[in-house]
């Protein structure tokens, strides 16, 4: 069922004004019906159906008619089956309107379909309740639609909608508006087309009879629309009145609901403690550390864009004793439901400040506005790509210069890795091929020297140095012949060259 008010790429600025006309155009006749639906239109009279299920019964495409005032609508179908040139030579009505097709409002079309950019007013629920303004004014509630097509498409409630939206206060350059049906109008639709098709042998517009395919669908009503495509026809007049009785109730609306599709903020972020996790650190319900880099970021961002949650996600992740150095990991945040979404890049840049200066354990640069697609960049390649560390690396037995040294000719270094032992809780046993590009040492004292690495992403670091109970091999404490422990850790730079780099 193709509801008029489906519209899809109108500009924000014209919603009101646009959706007001839409509602109160004038048309000059019912020229939208023509002498060869008149059989349609009072068979579908007769059994209760309201003016506008009428018109799309009669495969009417034109939205002209649909706007006009319900009270119209009924005088003017009224007259028309007055006039019936079999009985009087009455005025024959003109076909001013295009072909039949699916009734949708293909507004302006302006804009790109962008989903930064792309405003959706979330499906209207509509039951059937009790006590409408219509149903007291003494309307009939129309077989078909439930008065879906009566009430709704009225000033009042299309105002209601207008101020919904205003109040909801979003950004946006272009709105999705879509309604959410009761499961029943499905099978009083297809009761409604039975009808129509037995009484009256039409074949004429098939396609204006095709169940809703609604994105927002619940499995009740999946399961309606599921079942209406497998039942026979003659089972379901068994199961359903043909034409479907009168309903005594108005549908309701339940709500109307503002949405914004998720827009995507991206930068790279310096970690500059060793007591920080990246993400919450939470274990059994209790939180083990007060905060956290995607928690330091974000905040400023979800206050900023108004937005009601956040997705974190990042190139890689480090050791909460792990620091973040040189120029940064490339992480991205999808912020839902923003509010607002427009931001200059010098408004990102001071956005990017404020959130430089609320701590002294996070840094973050080239903060930008992107798409969800280029996020992609951020993960492909992620094995392919080498990461530098710098680790402090402590000794047993005493060590000299030349004991490390020779660490530093060492290229394309093979390694075998059992998955870690303090990761085994969380992933699968098995061993993983890893390679050590080049190590530069840099000695220190008797004890302890600092290495180096440029290594392939992925390989477990802490593991290579002490060597995990020889679960990884070789390993720094193999190859000095010594037990080795690593004292600290430092991501020194993650080769992904996404975000781009911009110049503050
Ligand atoms: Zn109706």
């Amino acid at each position: 069922m193709a509801l008029p008010a489906e519209s899809r790429g109108v500009r924000a600025a014209a919603f009101a004004s646009w959706f007001l006309a839409w509602v109160s155009a004038e048309l000059s006749s019912m020229s939208s019906l023509t002498e060869k639906d008149r059989p349609i239109v009072q068979l579908l009279w007769n059994t209760g159906t309201c003016p506008r299920c009428i018109f799309r019964f009669c495969c009417v495409g034109s939205q002209t008619p649909y706007k006009r005032p319900y009270k119209d609508l009924m005088k003017e179908l009224k007259e028309f089956l007055k006039n019936n040139p079999e009985k009087e030579d009455a005025v024959c009505f003109e076909v001013a309107d295009p072909p039949c097709k699916r009734i949708r409002l293909e507004n302006t079309g302006e804009g790109p379909d962008d989903l930064n950019q792309n405003g959706v007013l979330k499906p209207i629920p509509l039951v059937n309740e009790e006590n409408t303004a219509l149903e007291s004014s003494a309307v009939k509630v129309c077989n078909v639609c439930l008065g879906i097509l009566q009430e709704f498409c009225e000033v009042d409630f299309v105002k209601k909608v207008c101020q919904k939206v205003k109040s909801a206060d979003y950004q946006f350059t272009s709105f999705v508006f879509s309604v959410s049906l009761p499961p029943q109008l499905s099978v009083r639709e297809r009761a409604a087309w039975l009808l129509v098709k037995q009484e009256m042998g039409a074949t004429a517009c098939p396609d204006c009879f095709k169940p809703a395919k609604n994105k927002q669908s619940v499995f009740t009503r999946m399961a309606v629309v599921k079942a209406l495509e497998k039942i026979k026809e003659e089972d379901f007049c068994k199961h359903f009145p043909c034409p479907p009785s009168s309903p005594k109730n108005f549908c309701v609306a339940l709500e109307i609901q503002c949405n914004n599709g998720a827009v995507f903020v991206a930068g790279r972020y310096n970690k500059y403690s060793r007591n920080l996790p990246q993400t919450p650190w939470i274990i059994d319900g209790e939180r083990k550390l007060e905060s956290s880099v995607e928690e330091l970021i974000s905040e400023h961002l979800m206050a900023e864009f108004k937005a009601d949650s956040f997705n974190f996600s990042s190139s890689g992740r480090e050791d909460v004793d792990v620091r973040t150095l040189g120029n940064g990991r490339p992480f991205a945040i999808e912020l839902v439901n923003p509010r607002r979404i427009h931001f200059t890049a010098e408004e990102m840049k001071r956005l990017q400040q404020t959130i430089n200066n609320s701590s002294d354990k996070i840094q973050v640069r080239d903060l930008q506005l992107v798409t969800r697609e280029a996020i992609g960049h951020m993960k492909e390649g992620e094995e392919e790509k080498t990461k530098t560390y710098s680790a402090l690396v402590w000794t047993d037995k005493a060590i000299q210069k030349e004991d490390v040294a020779f660490l530093d000719d060492l290229k394309e270094l093979k390694l075998d890795q059992k998955t870690p032992l303090r990761v085994l809780h969380r992933r699968p046993l098995a061993v993983r091929h890893r390679i050590i590009h080049t190590m530069k040492s840099e000695y220190i004292d008797e004890h302890h020297f600092r290495l180096h690495l440029k290594t392939q992403a992925g390989t477990y670091i802490k593991e290579f140095v002490h060597g995990d109970f020889g679960r990884t091999k070789p390993n720094i404490g193999s190859l000095l012949n010594r037990t080795a422990d690593i004292l600290e850790l430092d991501v020194e730079s993650v080769d992904v060259d996404w975000p781009p780099t911009l110049d503050n």
